[in-house]
């Protein structure tokens, strides 16, 4: 056997497990989807830009991603090794099915959740999953999260954002949170590329990505979310955002203020009143990682605007993949009971991580 030779750069905790909570991983067989989708030629320009990008790219930085989106076994577990993460919730990476044709995305969600729970067979202490549904089906999708929580055992739900232009905010997507808080399945509401109408003024000065862009649109949609009602009518649905939350904490005075101020002046039909401030929501129903944000001021900020108990621990990998990070977020200033509830137990109350 000529295994890569194992180095481990960083050692296990022995004070708490390290959970890492928004990490990808892409089957080969996706990206033959993904290629079939590029070659048509009228493929979405956000969507070309990015896995365009990283799947046709001869950069070092490309090809190693797809090497490690693709590996489920000894590289992948190799560098968790290198970094110390003991364990990784895995998801598919963005945009998963959501860029497909209806009938193409419900089939494919299905062969990626089993893909993924054999995977999580084959290492049961090391990885976690996400499941994967196509909003462009609701009804389907409401079902593959039943299939998934039961038959799978995965207890939680990745959505990369807009739906080829199309926000959750439409009550026709809300059959998925009917689903999502029937099973208690949080939704992690991972970015995607920009859609059509908000590409151009991002990507003609190279901000659409992971720089900036994803965290605007994210944050926008969040936003839609909680303005819609969302959380009124389905009050214990969770919902989790990477990026710190997408820099929602950091303005939760103003969205409260100017909420109320817009509301009572009836500027807008689709603002209607809800029952709670927006920050409310945002305390009560959402959880935020660190993913890509490896910075003890922003996450403190968070546990003491969201709370201790909503803040949870991230990387990004492989599209981050830093063993420095690993070691500042351990050196953090920070009470050890805060610290394992950052990097584990929050983790496992979210997960259903046993
Ligand atoms: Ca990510």
């Amino acid at each position: 056997m000529n295994l890569p030779e194992k180095k481990t750069v960083h050692p296990k905790s022995s004070a708490y497990q390290r959970i890492a909570t928004e990490e990808a991983f892409a089957p080969p067989e996706m990206l033959n989807i993904y290629k079939k989708i590029l070659e048509k030629g009228d493929a979405d320009p956000g969507f070309r830009g990015l896995m365009g990008f990283y799947m046709s790219s001869p950069s070092a930085r490309a090809q190693h991603i797809i090497r490690c989106l693709t590996d489920m076994d000894t590289l992948r577990i190799q560098h968790m090794d290198e970094c110390g993460i003991d364990k990784q919730v895995l998801a598919l990476t963005s945009p998963g099915v959501q860029v497909m044709e209806k009938a193409d995305a419900v089939a494919y969600a299905q062969v990626a959740n089993d893909y993924l729970a054999d995977a999580i067979r084959r290492h049961p202490t090391r990885f976690v999953g996400m499941l994967t549904v196509a909003p462009q089906d609701p009804q389907a999708a409401a079902k593959e999260i039943e299939r998934g929580v039961n038959k799978l055992g995965i207890h939680s739900v990745v959505i990369n954002s807009h739906t080829q232009g199309e926000y959750l905010s439409d009550p026709k997507f809300w059959d998925i949170f009917a689903a999502a808080e029937a099973h208690d399945t949080p939704i992690y509401l991972h970015p995607n590329s920009l859609p059509k109408n908000m590409l151009q003024p991002f990507q003609e000065c190279g901000l659409d990505g992971a720089i900036y862009g994803f965290g605007v649109e994210t944050g926008l949609h969040a936003m839609r979310i909680i303005t819609a009602g969302v959380f009124d009518r389905f009050p214990r649905l969770k919902m989790i955002i990477g990026h710190m939350g997408e820099a929602l904490p950091y303005w939760m005075y103003r969205l409260d203020y100017m909420h109320r101020a817009t509301v009572a002046s009836q500027r807008y039909d689709s603002m209607k009143p809800i029952k709670k401030k927006p920050s409310d929501y945002l305390r009560e129903n959402f959880y935020i990682t660190n993913s890509g944000v490896a910075w003890e001021p922003a996450i403190k900020f968070a546990q003491q605007v969201v709370g201790v108990d909503r803040v949870l621990y991230a990387m990004d990998y492989p599209y981050q993949h830093q063993v420095d990070e690993v070691i500042a977020l351990d050196n953090m200033t920070m009470s050890a009971e805060d610290k394992k509830m950052f990097f584990q137990t929050n983790a496992e109350t979210v997960f259903k991580i046993r």
